[in-house]
């Protein structure tokens, strides 16, 4: 996975953020559900960090609604298919699950480091729009500059950390 590193427009704070795997761990052990992550600056940690990008209700909906529909079409004309089927039904309801998450969820975004409310996210992205190539941009409050993050590399994926549907980091 690629690592990153944060960069102010105005003073010399430069961070770099290192990938790892997080997971909401959900009723039972063995359902969990990947973490949309953000950057974010944490007010608490003061440093650029990784933290939880909440997805919209809406869309989420949507997106079901059109797979499912979708599916159905790509799925009847190949009947057949019993491999793409399982993994169109396994998609399916990983997104029935975090939509039920989504629906459930109480707190706001949390930063994933410390578990603090207090952050600044990154703008959200249009990801289909072609034009935004530009590194997302965080205000950096102690300079009053803007913070870039942008991809320096690769590097192996540091390890793997569960939380709670809440967003709060269980303890291994
Ligand atoms: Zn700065
Ligand atoms: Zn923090």
């Amino acid at each position: 996975m690629s690592c990153h590193e944060a960069r102010c427009d105005r003073c010399c704070y430069r961070r770099r953020l290192y990938h790892i795997l997080r997971y909401y761990r959900l009723e039972g052990d063995d359902c969990r559900i990947t973490i949309r992550e953000a950057f974010a600056w944490c007010r608490d940690c003061r440093q650029v960090a990784h933290a939880e990008r909440l997805e919209n209700l809406v869309a989420l909906d949507t997106e079901l609604e059109q797979d499912a529909l979708l599916g159905e079409e790509v799925y009847s004309a190949m009947a057949s298919c019993k491999d793409r089927r399982e993994e169109r039904d396994r998609h399916l309801s990983n997104l029935r699950r975090r939509i039920d998450w989504r629906r459930s969820r109480v707190s706001p975004p949390k930063c994933l480091e410390c578990g603090s409310t207090s952050i600044l996210l990154s703008p959200e992205n249009d990801q289909d729009d072609e034009e935004c190539e530009e590194p997302p941009e965080i205000e950096h409050p102690d300079c009053g500059g803007r913070l870039r993050v942008i991809p320096v590399g690769f590097g192996p994926t540091r390890g793997f950390v569960s939380y709670t549907p809440e967003g709060d980091r269980i303890a291994t």
